[in-house]
């Protein structure tokens, strides 16, 4: 039996955090200093994640991506990323990366048995790509995003979160971007998910303004394509090389069609970004046995939360920034 929950949805989708540590200090993330790391003991091991998929697939989860954190800083992801691949029902396994450490890891990785990669970059100024994540690094990224290019042709794409007055500045490079490398930049709504609990509605900039912005630098075909991995509505540009995508969580929620969990460094279960309830399996995973694992992720994803509420004015926020839940 699939995993269902309570509104029709099935769940084929995990993402997992390996660390809520990172090498950038995103603004719309992290805090530039004094965010409490979770604590080591109870990070989970290589071999905990295993078994926590190991049951998950048999469930029903089909397509499992990486995330942290940045998971590039925990040490051995190829290896994981070998154990992952040794479970006949992962059919499909992704991760989100910041790049930093790409061009070092890209070949790893897809030696590995990784299939496709998720870049975030959300400037190709240096100084505003300074300013946003507090590292002057952008080349690196930039050298890890040619990397991973080479080696999952076809299978990489750039997310950047859209804020306003940042991202309007960007357009015409990111149109150029996607155009020389062949590939999608998608824009991601900025979410209530900052540690600094900065955001207001007014920062978010909508992927239909985005839509017609870009409109301007390059012209894109009449219809958009779906992505069967992803809920972006993506357009390909007229010239045949690249395009843009937009996932517009905030002014057109697709909670609907969610069919996604998330799972924390610390193995705690969400199965909303928005979560403000989590279920620990860190002890089941530790002293229990996987038929309670199984009826525990079973009820878990049953109660799946029908939608978030950022629309909402009696929104409460999670307690956890975006970096130690994974994005
Ligand atoms: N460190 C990796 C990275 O940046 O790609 C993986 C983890 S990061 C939390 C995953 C994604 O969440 C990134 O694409 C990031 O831009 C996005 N993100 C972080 N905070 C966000 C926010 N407040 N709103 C929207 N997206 C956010
Ligand atoms: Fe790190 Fe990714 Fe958060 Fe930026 S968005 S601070 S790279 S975890």
């Amino acid at each position: 039996m699939p995993l269902n929950d309570a509104y029709g949805r099935v769940i084929t989708k995990m993402r997992i955090s390996v660390t809520d540590r990172c090498d950038l200090r995103c603004t719309y993330c992290m805090p530039a200093e004094g965010l409490q790391w979770l604590p080591k003991a109870e990070i989970l091991s290589f071999e905990e994640i295993v078994r926590i998929l190991k049951v998950s697939t048999e469930l029903g989860i089909r397509k499992v991506r990486l995330t942290g954190g940045e998971p590039l800083v925990r040490s051995g992801i190829p290896t994981l990323i070998r154990m992952i691949r040794e479970l006949p029902n992962v059919k499909d396994l992704a991760m989100t990366t910041n790049g930093i450490q790409l061009a070092q890891f890209a070949p790893a990785l897809a030696e590995a048995g990784l299939d496709r990669i998720n870049i975030s970059l959300d400037s190709l100024d240096r100084d505003r790509f300074h300013q946003l994540t507090r590292r002057d690094a952008i080349d690196r990224v930039l050298e890890g995003i040619r990397a991973a290019s080479d080696v999952f042709p076809g299978r990489v794409k750039i997310n950047a979160v859209a804020m306003k007055g940042v991202t309007e500045l960007e357009y015409k490079a990111f149109a150029e971007l996607a155009e020389e490398l062949d590939l999608i930049v998608r824009f991601i709504e900025f979410m209530p998910l900052d540690a600094e609990a900065k955001w207001v509605a007014g920062d978010v900039l909508t992927g239909s303004e985005i839509l017609a912005g870009m409109q301007k630098h390059v012209e894109l075909e009449e219809k958009p394509f779906s992505d069967v991995h992803s809920p972006a509505v993506e357009y390909r540009f007229k010239s045949g090389r690249g395009g843009v995508g937009f996932i517009n969580s905030v002014s057109q929620p697709f909670c609907e069609s969610c069919d996604r969990v998330r799972l924390t460094a610390h193995g705690r279960l969400r199965t909303c970004l928005f979560s403000i309830q989590e279920t620990d399996l860190l002890p089941i995973i530790r002293t229990g046995s996987e038929e309670e694992l199984g009826r525990v992720l079973t009820q878990c994803i049953w109660n799946k939360e029908e939608g978030h509420q950022i629309n909402n004015p009696d929104f409460q926020r999670s307690d956890r920034p975006m970096s130690q839940i994974g994005g």
